[in-house]
């Protein structure tokens, strides 16, 4: 079976966009991908999506009849998705001849998929049958802001140390700001700690010391691209990122998750 890639991020860190633009460049390619979107709250699918939340649940009928608002409507929503997820799981397998990957786009807003019951286990799902991989995508533009920069970074972490899935970090946005200065601030602390504000309390100081200094192995191996998911920029070494990662998951997850079983 083709690997599955679960595409995560902080709502308008663009997401969508970039299941979009890798969905264009994988059909230029002639390798196309199977399409899921898991967010029910969006107006509207840029993309040709395989699977479509909306199909199975309606996210404002859902608000209304539970009496929820849009948070735990969304929750909800996924919720009964979940419940029919081996179905979705089905549908994968027999098509696995004609697709590349499956790549799943999830809710504007990250918790709703990484802090809840139903996003575990429709992760576990995908992880426990073939290659899985995270996709985690940043917007560069707000990512300036070191102090920004680094709570992405320490969600990034949090997120490989409870799925301890092969990931990559995409730095989007690339025709607004050049992300060379991310990695920078990724390979050499001092020019991270210059870029902090002066003005802050020592405190401050020695907290972003030391969460460099977590994150310094963190970095190390981390795989990380540029990309615009307005220009396509970066699009085909993602892909080659993503043939990295399911070799990874051959090595380390399979025989991790023998272990467990
Ligand atoms: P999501 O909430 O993570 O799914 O984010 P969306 O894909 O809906 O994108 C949020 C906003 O950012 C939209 O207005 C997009 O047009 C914009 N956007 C996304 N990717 C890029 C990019 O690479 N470059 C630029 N300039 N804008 C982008
Ligand atoms: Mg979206």
């Amino acid at each position: 079976i083709p690997p599955s890639v679960i595409v995560l991020g902080m709502a308008g860190s663009g997401k969508t966009s970039f299941v979009q633009r890798l969905t264009a460049h994988l059909h230029a390619n002639k390798t196309p991908p199977y399409v899921i979107n898991l967010d029910p709250a969006c107006n509207k699918v840029p993309f040709p999506a395989n699977v479509d939340i909306r199909d199975t649940v309606n996210y404002k009928q859902v608000m209304t009849s539970y009496g929820l608002g849009p948070n735990g409507a969304i929750i909800t929503c996924l919720n009964l998705m979940c419940t029919r997820f081996d179905q979705v799981l089905d549908l994968i397998r027999r098509r696995s001849n004609a697709y590349s990957m499956c790549l799943l786009d999830t809710p504007g807003q990250i918790e709703a998929f990484t802090w809840s019951a139903s996003g575990s286990i429709i992760t576990d799902t995908l992880a426990s049958s073939h290659p899985t991989v995270v996709i985690y995508v940043i917007d560069s533009a707000r990512a300036t802001n070191p102090t920004t920069f680094m709570s992405n970074m320490l969600y990034a972490c949090s997120i490989l140390y409870r799925t301890k899935l092969p990931f990559i970090v995409v730095f989007n946005k690339a025709d607004i700001v050049r992300p060379t200065f991310a990695q920078k601030w990724m390979t050499d602390f001092e020019k991270f700690d210059e870029a902090l504000e002066e003005s802050r309390s020592s405190y401050m100081n020695n907290f972003s010391r030391s969460l460099s200094l977590v994150l310094d192995e963190f970095y190390t191996n981390l795989k990380t691209v540029c990309v615009s998911s307005a220009t396509g920029e970066g699009m085909q070494e993602v892909v080659e990122l993503i043939g990295k990662c399911v070799e990874e998951y051959k090595t380390e997850y399979v025989p991790m998750y023998e272990k467990v079983l």
